[in-house]
């Protein structure tokens, strides 16, 4: 099958498997040519591993410090008719190098927020990963939650905790700057928003396996969160999504405390840096400002890309002997992007950015490259005119 990218709005509704292939290798070969990484964690679990940041968290251990990994997504196989999503190709490409180098690579596809599939990992930990894991990675990005024990279905909404809020936007299907009014948020809203972004499910998990005794002395476990700039707070910080980072900062405490009484563990929120990945890609105002910071932090050499921000994470902060903990005990990989001077020239920037000025105060270019790698296209070496099958699979899937 020749595939090619089809985009509707913030989504692209196919993806290539060689070009998934290509993204994944070249991510392994950034890895594989950092120092290896010293203590590093050899069996890990990786909630939300097929994309963004949870792949990425799941290539560095891989291949910084030799680890065997359990990855669970949401994915959609591929058929002989059609294509399936970037994050199943991904992982088949991930299981092959990995398991070429000798490394147990395991993945469940299913819903992470239900019991079965929590007693699934647990199966594939005990039997086939030694019994315990040393690092579990909750990297989940979900627009709806089932309750596990109600059958409940509870919607995540992106918007304001206060008034309406509006500001400039981007259409990144025709590249123009518009203006966006988004609305506040009811609190049931906010509260369903917290039910599935929150950190409830994260602290199931945890528990799951510690009631398993499947967590190794001296656990970590790291979820992931955003702050940025005062400019995205109304849609992000103090936004829903927002109040749903609070809640993991609530359940890291909780996790933490269990996790350090119990068998001398430790669970951190680590806050990164804004990027272009499917999950971002539906925020509102947020491609702007992406676009802005990438043209200035590549402008200054210190862009960086989920691989680059994991990378850091693991081996200069999760792994070294100072985690440079901010004043709420969190980890800070967006430093670079809350630089006084990377704000300081966005902030100029939004101010005069419009349909005239867009290319030469945003790298829109770079937004778009990066959203199309994200489903395999623009990748160098990929022959993108040439049949590609469709059906290629993760082997532990297969
Ligand atoms: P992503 O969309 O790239 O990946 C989401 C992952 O979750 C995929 O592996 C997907 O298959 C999985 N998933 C979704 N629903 C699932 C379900 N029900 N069961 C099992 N798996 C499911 O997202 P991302 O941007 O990498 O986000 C990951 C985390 O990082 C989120 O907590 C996000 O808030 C945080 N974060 C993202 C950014 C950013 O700019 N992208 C910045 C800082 C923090």
């Amino acid at each position: 099958m020749i595939v090619s990218p089809k985009i509707r709005g913030f989504i692209c509704t196919t993806s290539h498997p060689d070009g998934c292939a290509a993204n994944v290798q070249e991510q392994i070969n950034f890895v594989k040519a950092q120092p290896k990484i010293e203590n590093g964690p050899k069996n890990v679990l990786v909630i939300g591993a097929s994309a963004g940041y949870g792949l990425a968290s799941r290539i560095v251990p891989a291949f910084g410090s030799g680890a065997n990994t359990l990855g669970i997504f949401f994915e959609k196989p591929g058929s002989e008719k059609r294509p399936g999503s970037a994050g199943w190709y991904n992982t088949a490409a991930f299981e092959k190098a990995a398991t070429a180098d000798g490394l147990v690579a395991k993945s469940l596809n299913g819903d992470a927020f239900s019991h079965e599939l929590k007693q699934q990992a647990l199966d594939i930990i005990k039997n086939e990963m030694g019994g315990k894991v040393d690092l579990v990675v909750y990297s989940l990005a979900s627009p709806r939650r089932t309750d596990p024990d109600t059958g409940e279905v509870f919607k995540s909404v992106l918007k304001t905790t206060g008034g309406d809020y509006t500001n400039k936007t981007l259409n990144t299907d025709k590249g123009e700057i518009t203006e966006v009014t988004i609305g506040a948020a009811s609190q049931e809203e906010i509260d369903d928003t917290v039910k599935v972004m929150g950190g409830a499910d994260w602290e199931l998990w945890i528990n799951a396996l510690a009631d398993a005794g499947a967590l190794a002395d001296g656990i970590k476990t790291v979820a992931y969160s955003y702050i940025g700039p005062e400019l995205t707070w109304p849609i992000y910080t103090d936004g829903t999504i927002g109040m749903a980072k609070k809640d993991c900062e609530r359940a890291c405490s909780a996790i933490n405390a269990k996790l350090a009484e119990t068998l001398g563990g430790a669970a951190y929120v680590s806050v990164n840096k804004a990027l272009v990945t499917q999950a971002s890609s539906a925020i509102p105002v947020v491609p702007l400002y992406i676009s802005i910071l990438y043209k200035e932090m590549k402008a200054k050499g210190i862009h960086e890309g989920c691989i680059e921000q994991i990378q850091r994470l693991m081996a200069d902060r999760l792994y070294s002997e100072d985690l440079q903990l901010d004043d709420t005990g969190r980890i800070r990989v967006d430093d670079w992007e809350m630089r006084d001077d990377i704000q300081a020239s966005i902030a100029e920037s939004w101010q005069n950015i419009s349909n005239d000025n867009f290319n030469q105060l945003a790298d829109f270019e770079g937004y778009q490259a990066d959203f199309l790698k994200l489903f395999g296209f623009g990748l160098d070496g990929v022959d993108y005119a040439a049949d590609t099958d469709p059906t290629t699979a993760p082997a532990s899937l297969s």
